[in-house]
């Protein structure tokens, strides 16, 4: 079984034991989706690689999304994020206008992990 990503249920059982209840990218405590509170602080799921499912079937042939692609973070950061190469969104005022910058060396360290293996087009 899949969720309607694509994503088998054991790996996002996996990422969400791992990574809730704080952004990856963010560190705020998020809540589940639609139990009240606000959107901004909803928990969902991130591709780490900014070119989403299509991507790794196209270009990264058998790599498949798994826990090492996957993350869960903040709606607010899912969204600021959108398409971004990560890098590239580091550099956006939503991540460098605040008092604890979201960058590389901020992140939580799944998705350290994701930049050491896959250093896509660093821009
Ligand atoms: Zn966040």
């Amino acid at each position: 079984m899949a969720n309607k990503y694509g994503i088998p249920n054991k790996v996002e059982k996996k990422i969400r034991k791992r990574d809730m209840p704080y952004c990856v990218y963010c560190h705020k405590r998020m809540t589940i989706p639609k139990r009240g509170g606000s959107r901004r602080n909803w928990a969902t799921i991130e591709h780490l690689n900014e070119r989403g499912p299509d991507f790794w079937d196209e270009k990264w042939n058998g790599i498949r999304l798994n826990e090492n692609n996957l993350a869960i973070c903040c709606f607010s950061c899912n969204a600021s994020r959108g398409q971004l190469n990560l890098y590239k969104w580091f550099t956006s005022s939503y991540c460098m206008d605040r008092k604890v910058k979201i960058g590389k060396n901020t992140v939580a360290s799944p998705v350290k992990k994701f930049l050491r293996k896959y250093i896509y087009s660093k821009q």
